[in-house]
């Protein structure tokens, strides 16, 4: 069993001393899936890191013990704890991108674990390696072993960190987020390859993820944890059926599926709060919609409340009288109104085609055709979800009409919006449509400039897109922005890093609103936020639209936000739309089989009992 008792981990940063991991207590059985989910900055990452005495130069262990079958894995000299760590314990990071050594045959680093955990060596090992691979579900493995991670896709490689991680024969795996950067499909093939590979091996599997259907699928136990502390642990079947603590009833309601279509979904106010504070009461107090006098003030111990079934919080160990806090789920407002007959958007035939300047893996080839013939319409106060896999051409798709490739692509097809063709516009009318349709992006970090402050990034577009504005009426116009998208006006003077990621996807959305556009493409706005988060964009998003009529076309790979969001779908494959039609019957009776496989591959909320 490995088993972590009342673990401390303490890391030295700028502002001050940050108590990241605070008390953790679990257990892994051999055979058992242990799930740990919390929205980032939790602490789960950092408890895998422990786990493997890989802390960061500047985190210590400040107390408590990890054992192995008994024996404490942090008083081991570092030649026995490299000897457990990857011969007993093993770990897939998230992104196999840059974990796996970019200059060594992939083959090779598998060789390397297995030379440095068993007895086989030179010819013996390398069979060894291609028997992995072939087991892992590389095709054609006597060949890719020989390979360079470059030459494999997303799914391969996770694969090959797998096989890495699994070819010292470990007694216990920790999967760290192993499927978050795969499409659903490959994520599905790699979460069956766990259970496989479990069943038969008897692995223990510690599953990190903040992907709560994921664990519902694959976990016995789940711990959730906040702010460096697990605060609820359970059966999975149990967490999910009678969630107790009020963060975890709340996160369950904050997910986006077909049954809450039409109504807000849970926002969680705030954000996690910063581990280098003294806490002298429960870590949620400040978000928690039930919260009561004491709970800020008396530090709630893990209590049991029921047969496996774990609580920290004081609702059931000191009951007191609640203080008034708004619920957590908002009143609705009046339905959206029907879109108008005409579409607001009617795309014909679209072909985007980029120039290839590299024949060498492409066998000659000049061009690439990245969107190949797509038709869509698109109405006023409605939603089109864009779903396919990585690379079917969906946000390719979005940025022609944003008219961000004019210059690196060839544009053919049309795209009428409002009676005008977009792509044949030129100088003033096509100023116009700039202003009309806009932009939301994945990556709320990357998409502002962090040199400019938030009322520079704001005005920017005023400016350039609404120049009959004078700087008193752009001013106005910041502070309406702000307040419609929920930050503070104190905000507009600040930098973009000094806000959360949900905050700066909410400035990319004022942004995306400064010019008054009728038409936003939105192009996984949710996709790298935690699920409290995404419900208070998802919840914004639905507001603005009732307000004032805004079309979304909505490019994701997220099903459950597309059932929650969407009135229209289009699949996409290969740069073709394979079906498309009303949310409600495509995804409910899916007619081509590509929308079968993509929708059977995607990961579903279920309390069946493990
Ligand atoms: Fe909410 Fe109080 Fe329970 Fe904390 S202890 S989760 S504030 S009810």
């Amino acid at each position: 069993m490995l088993e972590v008792d009342d673990l401390r981990v303490e890391l030295d940063a700028d502002a001050g001393l940050v108590r990241a991991i605070a008390g953790l207590t679990l257990s892994l059985s051999r055979g058992e899936t242990f799930a740990l989910v919390g929205e980032s900055g939790c602490g789960k990452s950092m408890t895998a890191l422990a786990l493997m005495r890989l802390l960061p130069e500047n985190g210590r262990f400040a107390g408590g013990a990890v054992r192995l079958d008994g024996q404490d894995l942090l008083a081991l000299p570092e030649g026995q704890m490299r000897d457990v760590r990857g011969g007993r314990i093993s770990m897939i990071f998230q992104e196999p991108s840059t974990s796996l050594n970019p200059v060594m045959r992939v083959g090779d680093q598998i060789v390397e674990a297995i030379e440095a955990h068993t007895e086989l060596r030179g010819a013996a090992a390398r069979a060894k390696a291609v028997d992995w691979l072939k087991r892992v579900g590389i095709p054609d493995p006597q060949r890719r072993i020989d390979d360079y991670p470059f030459r494999l896709s997303g799914g391969q490689k996770q694969r090959v960190m797998i096989a890495i991680a699994l070819a010292a024969e470990p007694e216990y795996l920790i999967a760290d987020e192993p499927t978050t950067a795969l499409d659903v499909t490959i994520e599905a093939q790699i979460l069956e390859l766990i259970r496989d590979l479990q069943r038969e091996r008897r692995l223990g599997v510690l599953l990190i993820t903040h992907d709560l259907a994921v664990v519902s699928g694959m976990a016995h136990r789940v711990a959730l944890m906040y702010a460096g502390q697990i605060i609820e642990v359970a059966p999975a079947a149990e967490f999910f059926a009678r969630p107790k603590h009020p963060y975890a009833r709340l996160l369950l309601q904050a997910l986006p599926d077909a049954a809450r279509r039409g109504q807000p979904l849970a926002a969680i106010a705030g954000t996690v709060p910063p581990l280098w504070l003294e806490f002298t009461g429960c870590r949620f107090w400040p978000r928690c919609d039930k919260a009561m006098g004491h709970c800020a003030s008396t530090l709630p111990e893990l209590t049991e409340e029921g047969p496996q079934h774990q609580v920290r919080c004081l609702l059931y160990s000191q009951p007191g009288e609640a203080l008034p806090r708004p619920p957590a789920v908002a009143k609705d407002l009046p339905p959206v109104p029907p879109g108008k007959c005409d579409p607001l958007l009617d795309v014909r035939d679209l072909r985007v085609r980029f120039p290839l300047n590299t024949p060498l893996f492409w066998r000659g080839a000049k061009h690439f055709d990245a969107v190949d013939g797509v038709s869509y319409q698109l109405h006023a106060s409605r939603t089109l979800a864009l779903v396919g896999e990585s690379g079917c051409g969906k946000t390719t798709s979005g940025k022609a009409i944003v008219q961000l490739l004019r210059r690196q692509a060839q544009i053919s097809g049309q795209a009428m919006f409002e009676g005008q063709d977009l792509f044949r516009l030129h100088g003033p009318a096509l100023v116009q449509a700039r202003r009309s349709i806009q932009i939301i992006f994945q990556d709320p970090f990357a998409s502002l400039n962090p040199r400019m402050r938030v009322a520079d990034v704001l005005e920017e577009g005023l400016i350039a897109l609404r120049p009959e504005l004078d700087a008193g009426q752009r001013r106005e116009r910041l502070h309406a922005l702000v307040d419609q998208v929920g930050l503070r006006r104190d905000a507009l003077q600040r930098w973009p890093h000094e806000f959360s990621g949900g905050q700066r996807q909410r400035i990319a959305i004022a942004r995306a609103l400064a010019v008054e556009p009728r038409l936003i493409v939105c192009d996984e706005p949710t996709s790298a936020l935690d699920v409290s988060v995404q419900a208070q964009i998802l919840n914004l998003l639905r507001e603005l639209q009732r307000e004032q009529g805004l079309a979304y076309l909505f490019i994701t790979h997220n099903i459950g936000v597309v059932e929650y969001i969407a009135d229209d779908i289009a699949v996409m494959r290969a740069g073709r739309v394979v079906e498309q039609g009303p949310c409600a019957d495509v995804l409910s009776q899916p007619r081509e089989s590509y929308t079968k496989d993509l929708l059977g591959a995607v990961p579903r909320l279920s309390i069946s009992s493990r």
